[in-house]
């Protein structure tokens, strides 16, 4: 039997583990909050645009049943009966204020977020699927799954088996920038993460249908071109690989020498451009 939940309960929820302070935090030494407060959308199981995810990033791009089965094999549901429940953590002034002031390493406080606020959002991961399931509800966090992991698609090299930003797309989030990343009503220094549950929620509304709608690319930004360190964002959109070699060489080494940990921080294309904070207009 379940209890009763629905899109208020889960957002109250999520809202309720961010605005404590034991755990939204920069770290075990900082007390300052990891994150904003968060953006929240929904969409359905069956909601057409995760075929074509998956088509177009690679068969191994999970569809939500598919993700959902890989925690719960076997489990006799069908896509229409699923919701997927996606979360934006906007970085804070701090961070990005930091962050806008750095042109080729990493801000400290971007790293901590990118490290320990990443530990957070895995809690509010964690803790989401298991209110979720403890109320009745067969819930997975598919980044958090152990099947989970990474691919090489033919269309756009390295992916993953889910990708919360298409999972933001998709529950009317945001639209994605020249760079790759997904612009927000906070703009785009956020991060993502996602919950896929058997739960009949209505989806949120999508204000858009181009998938670029909000970069404004096409009328001649290129902040984040020139913001990239190592030349990865071109008008031709983001080369991943040259984007990963200068994380792994340049900048993980950097991190793990300041904070004593291996951190792929980067992200100078998300702060001092237009889009930072907001959806630019
Ligand atoms: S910086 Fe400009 S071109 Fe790049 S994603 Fe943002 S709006 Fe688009
Ligand atoms: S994450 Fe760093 S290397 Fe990659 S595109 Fe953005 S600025 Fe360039």
């Amino acid at each position: 039997m379940h209890d009763s939940f629905g899109v208020r309960e889960i957002f109250e929820e999520i809202r309720s583990i961010l605005a404590d302070p034991d755990v939204n935090r920069l770290g075990p030494d900082c007390a300052e909050p990891a994150w904003d407060g968060p953006l929240i959308g929904v969409s359905r199981g069956d909601d057409p645009l995760y075929a074509e995810f998956q088509e177009t990033i690679g068969p191994f791009h999970w569809t939500p049943l598919e993700a959902l089965r890989a925690g719960f094999p076997g489990i006799d549901v069908a896509a229409s009966d699923l919701a997927v429940v996606v979360w934006a953590l906007p970085q804070t002034a701090a961070t990005r204020r930091d962050h806008r002031a750095c042109t080729a390493l990493p801000s400290r406080r971007w790293s901590l977020a990118r490290h320990y606020g990443e530990a957070v959002n895995d809690r509010l991961r964690d803790r989401l699927v298991r209110v979720l399931v403890d109320a009745g509800y067969p819930a997975v966090a598919p980044v958090r799954l152990p099947a989970f992991g990474r691919e090489t698609s033919e269309r756009f090299g390295i992916a993953s088996r889910w990708s919360e930003r298409h999972a933001a797309y998709a529950s009317a989030l945001g639209t994605f920038g020249l760079s790759d990343g997904l612009i927000t009503e906070r703009g785009k220094a956020v991060r993502f993460g996602s919950v896929v549950a058997a739960i009949d929620l209505p989806p949120t509304p999508r204000p858009y249908s181009d998938r670029n709608g909000y970069c404004l690319h096409p009328s001649g930004c290129d902040a984040c071109i020139r913001r990239c360190p190592t030349g990865a964002i071109s008008a031709e959109g983001h080369d991943k690989e040259r984007c990963f070699a200068y994380i792994r060489e340049t900048t993980m080494p950097f991190v793990e020498d300041e904070l004593g940990l291996p951190v792929a921080s980067c992200g100078f294309c998300q702060t001092g451009v237009p889009c930072e904070s907001r959806r630019p207009r």
